[in-house]
């Protein structure tokens, strides 16, 4: 924490925010006990909860923005995914094993009776799989409508990662695929949920371009940062067809950050990724709810901050790189409509421009791009509502809801 106020200490409005996150993130969710320990203490649903909040506290933090008729499809939704996740990334699994699993999990996502032990890299997830039982019950209580569509997506994301689990990502066209079974079909599945619910218009569902989108610029935003913690891991997501540019082996960016190669390399990836940003505008213009739209948006602006960080940064190379503690909590309590997220984008646009070199290889087309999408910001503004104000009244309820 005290790292993180330095962090902000030249951002005073990030200091507030922080602060108000911090205070706000005790919510009831929250445990300290292993979930070995509350698996045996909490009804199926409190566990579901309590155990989004372990995987991913980002998520949950999220979730609690949505309307409380969606927030336990889309809790199961995150959770049942994460389960197959557990399942793709063990490596004791041979391929004989993990093929079948992964292709026929999404029928045993409402069956209680089935459980796997000794699976997954950390306790919360091996924990996942071996209470799967009180997520499977949950599941079985939700309408069936979301029950379908939670189905349907899993059963498609497991063919795909078998797929991918015999296979390396190694052209351009299979990183987008495998980006689109891994995220892209969450960003699918999550417009059908939303149509669904009622809260979001019933043409969504047939935007699946645009959802996909949605979730690949978050994957591969996450893809570039992780670089070092892949490596380390031993594996790695970058496409081959790009990194192959620049290095004989994937490890080399790793012993020179600072040459050129590397960062071109990098920059090559992040010129690939802004493709993404054109769709994820019109995506997030669609959305009509304001909850759905906060749901939406944060992860998304927060996927753009990092982007402008590790953009042309020699450190992705050495380390993991984050976004400022205090500047995630702002985007958090401030991405409430569009114009929110214009100015989030065009501000972190500015600052990889700053940091371009035009000594880059991809000079030109980065320029293009970063243009097409001011363009874009700017056609967007002159339609959508006057800019928000934060009216005292407005924050309180918004603090309320992040409770
Ligand atoms: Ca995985």
């Amino acid at each position: 924490m005290l790292k993180d106020i330095y962090a902000s200490v030249i951002h005073p409005r990030e200091l507030v925010a922080m602060l108000k996150v911090k205070l706000s993130s005790k919510e009831q969710n929250r445990h300290h006990e292993p979930l070995s320990k509350l698996a045996l203490q909490l009804s199926d649903k409190a566990f579901c909860y309590a155990s989004l909040n372990k995987v991913s506290r980002s998520f949950a933090l999220v979730i609690q923005q949505l309307p409380d008729k969606l927030k336990d499809p889309v809790c199961l939704f995150y959770l049942i995914l994460r389960a197959l996740d557990t399942l793709e990334d063990d490596m004791k699994f041979d391929t004989e094993e993990k093929l079948p699993l992964l292709r026929n999990f999404y029928q045993y996502i409402g069956d209680e009776k089935w459980y796997m032990k000794d699976v997954g890299d950390t306790h919360d997830y091996r924990m996942l799989l071996t209470h799967y039982p009180k997520i499977a019950r949950v599941f079985q209580t939700l309408d069936p409508a979301y029950q379908d569509v939670i189905s349907d997506i899993t059963k498609k994301m497991g063919n795909g990662m078998a797929d991918f689990s015999v296979k390396k990502v190694c052209t351009l066209e299979e990183y987008d695929q495998y980006c689109h079974y891994v995220a892209g079909l969450v960003g699918m599945g999550l417009s059908d949920l939303f149509a669904v619910s009622g809260y979001e218009n019933d043409a969504l569902r047939e935007e699946l371009r645009i959802s996909n989108s949605m979730g690949l610029f978050l994957q591969k935003t996450n893809i570039i940062r992780d670089y070092h913690e892949d490596l380390f891991l031993g594996r790695s997501f970058w496409p081959a067809e790009i990194w192959t540019q620049y290095a004989s082996h994937f490890d080399r960016f790793a012993n020179a950050p600072e040459s050129p190669d590397s960062l071109a390399c990098l920059n090559h990836l992040v010129l690939d990724t802004l493709r993404h940003i054109p769709d994820c505008i019109n995506y997030m213009r669609k959305l009509t709810n304001k909850q759905v739209f906060r749901f939406c948006a944060i992860p998304q602006v927060m996927a753009m901050a990092t982007l402008a960080e590790v953009y042309n940064n020699p450190k992705v190379f050495k380390g993991i790189v984050k976004i400022r503690k205090g500047l995630a909590s702002k985007l958090m309590l401030y991405t409430n409509d569009m114009n929110a997220v214009i100015k989030s984008f065009k501000r972190f646009m500015s600052i990889m421009i700053e940091k371009t070199n035009p000594n880059d290889p991809h000079f030109t087309q980065l320029q293009y791009q970063f243009n097409q999408i001011f363009q874009l910001l700017d056609s967007n503004s002159a339609v959508i509502t006057p800019e928000f104000k934060i009216h005292k009244h407005y924050e309180n309820t918004l603090m309320a809801e992040l409770k």
